[in-house]
């Protein structure tokens, strides 16, 4: 095969369902071949649009498209400094691109490269919410009829909403909630969801890093006789060290890691068996080349993948998730935000999902496209992010 070598770098802003996306696209020597990539870091889109515009595209022009995993090394220690949720999607749109490029050369599905199919679909789990037990209930039934086996429910948004909150005069603004309400409320959703659907549909739940880590220790033992299928970052990365003692406390099924960014955080929790799913956000660690080592790594371990799916992903780094889920054998399910038709529009090939199974299509690479013209229909807007501002009934800022 002859060399190709990356000829242009470019990022593509676009929020075609209102949440800001980065796409990065790579443009090769060889006409009409050129990869995409997700960097979507959505709360700080314009520095990771920097970094590789800026910083990585000058020191990667001109070099062999082939050589992802030399390109991602250097990438990540180009800047000395390394890691964080800015550097890591910058590195990680560079990488799926390059990884989509691959395949296009190939002929192949991303999946194949990574030794094929261990399954045809991905079992996905969708998000069911409510004002009180009755509402999440209705929704939960709802789901159940289109097909959905594994569905979380949270009652009033993360760490709930409390109606009577009594803080001090002239307290700041900010995303109020009550954890002690919350964590009362949680028990009681699932006693009643169980004792009203049963125990065939697998119940899943976030905590969000919402509750103090005593309080987490003591929600996780409660909910055992719910039996959900996980409880999710019950505590926030800050916290690794409390998972020692909740694991001894309680087996209710642990899935971590949606802020993590460095090897650090997940290490001491994989190699100690703390926790059974690891849920990373695939372009915040760095993308599919740290990802598929992640996996394969947790795999050693007993450990399955959950990698996270919120609307903060484009279906580019859905399809990239998807890729994983289909060829890894300890894959355990993918969370599913759902793809509404602007970003269908937006972006050509996007993973399907048909009967709570999310699919890749049979394209070369991860076989998703964007449709550029239709993207610009869309900007991004820079707006301060509020409901990362979450506050104690005393007005305390807290981790959202
Ligand atoms: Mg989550």
């Amino acid at each position: 095969m002859s060399k190709v070598t990356i000829k242009d770098i470019r990022v593509i802003l676009t929020a075609p369902a209102g949440i800001n996306l980065v796409v990065v696209k790579v443009e090769t020597s060889e006409p009409g071949l050129y990869g995409l990539g997700c960097a979507t870091f959505t709360q700080r889109y314009l520095a990771v649009r920097s970094a590789v515009e800026d910083y990585l595209k000058p020191f990667l022009v001109g070099k062999d498209v082939d050589n992802i995993e030399d390109i991602w090394h250097s990438c990540m220690v180009n800047s000395y400094w390394r890691n964080g949720p800015v550097l890591n999607n910058a590195v990680a749109g560079i990488d799926m691109a390059l990884w989509d490029i691959k395949g296009k050369r190939a002929g192949m599905p991303v999946y194949q490269l990574l030794g094929g199919k261990c399954r045809e679909g991905a079992a996905v789990y969708c998000h069911a919410d409510g004002r009180d037990v009755y509402e999440v209930e209705d929704n939960v039934r709802k789901y159940i009829e289109q097909g959905y086996r594994y569905i979380r429910c949270q009652m009033g948004g993360y760490g709930g909403r409390s109606e009577k909150l009594s803080s001090p005069e002239n307290a700041p603004p900010g995303a109020y909630y009550d954890p002690d309400a919350y964590a009362r409320s949680v028990p009681k959703l699932f006693e009643h969801l169980r004792s009203k659907i049963g125990f065939e549909v697998e119940l899943l739940h976030d905590v969000h890093e919402r509750l103090q880590p005593i309080e987490a220790v003591r929600l996780a033992k409660q909910l055992e006789p719910y039996r959900l299928f996980f409880l999710e970052d019950v505590l926030p990365p800050e916290y690794i060290n409390w998972f020692e003692i909740i694991r001894y406390q309680s087996v209710v099924p642990l899935a971590m890691g949606e802020l993590f960014v460095n090897p650090c955080e997940w290490t001491p929790l994989i190699v100690n068996r703390l926790i059974d799913y690891i849920r990373v956000h695939i372009s915040a660690i760095g993308g599919i080349t740290p990802a598929r080592k992640l996996a394969a790594f947790c795999e050693a371990f007993g450990i399955r993948t959950a990698w996270h799916g919120p609307g903060d992903v484009s279906p580019i780094g859905h399809a990239a998730n998807v890729h994983l889920d289909i060829c890894c054998h300890n894959f355990g399910i993918q969370e599913w935000s759902g793809i509404d038709d602007r970003l269908m529009e937006v972006f050509p090939g996007s993973p399907i999902v048909k009967n709570g199974y999310v699919y890749p299509n049979d394209k070369p690479g991860l076989g998703v496209d964007i449709d550029e013209k239709k993207a610009a229909k869309y900007p991004c807007e820079n707006r301060v992010t509020m409901w990362t501002l979450a506050r104690l009934p005393d007005g305390t800022s807290v981790r959202p």
